[in-house]
């Protein structure tokens, strides 16, 4: 008996073979083989186990392993459509890279590289060889290096460069940087000592003066406040002035500006943002920047400055745990690239074609959107909202941009299902919740989301017309 049932199993490729599972597009056609041989399995082991008295007919069995598939997740770290508005979003994951710069990376996994190795003379070379000619370009410094962020960067400076000394910094410069990125501690482990000057809101160039005169500071360390601004009555010191007082004393100027541009903001219409070339003409002796908050590119952390200052850096032993890999270098080199023509840069990296996009063009995208929304799912209520939108990742800190959303609720005004409906999905949509409305803002869409976002709501209006029917 139980082997007349086991004959009736289709055989693997039969079931391949079929229309449905042909199509599958989700997982990759390795996958979909080991899905059909678990079903399988499975279903012999139910067959010898008694449990099962009839072999399912081919369609049955077809759309049982459709719906497996649906529910299996391949990946826990996955896309997501950021519909939020919040440009550099920590938690989702910062800058998403262009297509080239994606496309480049894949060729350097798939295969071997030059990462550590001179090509002209088939010798061991340096693995910032690929980006320190590109950084020097760029920002005017003598000799650059980067590491794995720039939390790392900052770690590594003042371990190499202040360890044992006394580091002046302003009480207002004290912070915390997201996820436990404290300046005093870092300080700490580092092995610099910390001089404190002047007041949260206020310090003046005569502070940094005293300390190094009275307290014995010999390196002036400026800190990017990264993530909020002290408004009212304030007053900080500028590298420049900073670097004034350390020539006449001999004493070193650091700047970690967190974030900057590598050429005038202009290009992005913004009013606001540092560039890297600027810091270092102003005096200062080492800036460091991460490679994911305004240079839109991977996770790293660039150290650009004094050649003799840097070469130290890449002499420390740190250095070899604070290593950038070299799948984020050749992401880097990508970017740089770029950048050597501004134009081109606002063009291909997102984070930069994201920050420059005018509210006109968010209120374009956002009203075609709507349409298509609309047209999906007939049954909510769906308008453009004009929006503040955010350059997000501590980065320019009060910044807004002006954008545009369509905001999403339900005929009676509620939002209720609606955001946990787009983030429960297969490729997870986050939206933003405002005033009962859900925004979603078409400034952080990244190529081909808006077709998802009409599945989505195909999908929403389905549940909510089978919902109706129940009632
Ligand atoms: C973001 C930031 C850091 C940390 O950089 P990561 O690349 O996240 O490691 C350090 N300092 C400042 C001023 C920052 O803005």
């Amino acid at each position: 008996m139980n082997q007349d049932l086991l004959r009736k199993i289709p055989k693997t490729d039969v079931l391949l073979a079929r229309p449905g599972l042909a199509q599958v597009k989700s997982v990759s056609a390795s996958g979909l083989k080991r899905e059909v041989q678990e079903y399988l399995q499975q279903l012999r082991s139910s067959i010898l186990a008694g449990e099962v008295s009839q072999v399912p007919d081919m369609e049955q069995i077809e759309q049982e392993i459709l719906n497996r598939l649906q529910e299996t997740d391949p990946f826990h770290l996955k896309r997501v459509i950021n519909a939020t508005g919040v440009v550099l979003h920590t938690n989702l994951g910062r800058a998403p890279l262009g297509a080239e710069a994606a496309k480049h990376i894949a060729e350097v996994a798939q295969s071997y590289c030059n990462l550590e190795y001179k090509l002209e003379a088939g010798k061991r070379g340096s693995r910032y060889a690929h980006v320190e000619n590109l950084l020097c370009k760029l920002t005017g410094a003598e000799a650059a290096m980067v590491v794995n962020n720039n939390a790392a960067a900052v770690f590594l400076m003042l371990n190499t460069l202040a360890k044992g000394k006394k580091v002046a910094i302003s009480r207002g410069e004290l912070v915390e940087i997201g996820g436990s990125f404290r300046v005093p501690e870092i300080m700490e482990q580092s092995g610099a000592q910390l001089v404190e000057v002047g007041t949260t809101n206020k310090t003046h160039p005569e502070d940094y003066a005293e300390a190094v005169e009275e307290k014995e500071a010999s390196v002036l360390l400026k800190v990017h406040t990264s993530n909020f601004n002290i408004v009212g009555f304030t007053e900080s010191v500028s590298v420049r002035q900073m670097s004034e007082i350390a020539k006449d004393t001999g004493a070193m100027v650091l700047y970690d500006v967190g974030s900057c541009f590598l050429f005038p903001r202009e290009y992005m219409g913004l009013h606001d943002g540092e560039m890297v070339s600027q810091a270092l003409r102003d005096g200062a002796d080492v800036v460091c920047l991460s490679g994911d908050k305004l240079m839109g590119s991977a996770q790293g952390g660039i150290l650009v400055g004094k050649k003799e200052l840097i070469e130290r850096m890449k002499k420390n032993h740190l250095t070899r745990m604070l290593r950038i890999d070299k799948l984020s270098l050749a992401a880097l080199e990508i970017a740089l690239r770029h950048c050597l023509d501004p134009k081109e840069a606002v063009r291909e990296i997102p984070t930069l074609r994201m920050l420059s996009m005018s509210r006109e063009t968010c209120q374009d995208r956002a009203e075609k959107l709507a349409q298509g929304l609309k047209k999906a799912a007939p049954s909510l209520r769906i308008e453009t909202v004009l929006t503040e939108d955010e350059v997000g990742g501590g980065s320019l800190p009060g910044v807004m941009l002006p954008g545009c959303a369509v905001a999403v609720s339900s005929l009676e005004g509620s939002t209720e299902g609606i955001e946990p409906f787009l983030r429960l999905r297969k490729i997870p949509i986050i939206s933003r919740v405002w005033k009962d409305q859900v925004l979603l803002s078409p400034r952080t869409l990244c190529d081909g989301d808006e077709e998802e976002l009409v599945a989505a709501f195909t999908e929403l209006e389905q549940q909510i017309s089978e919902e109706r029917k129940k009632r």
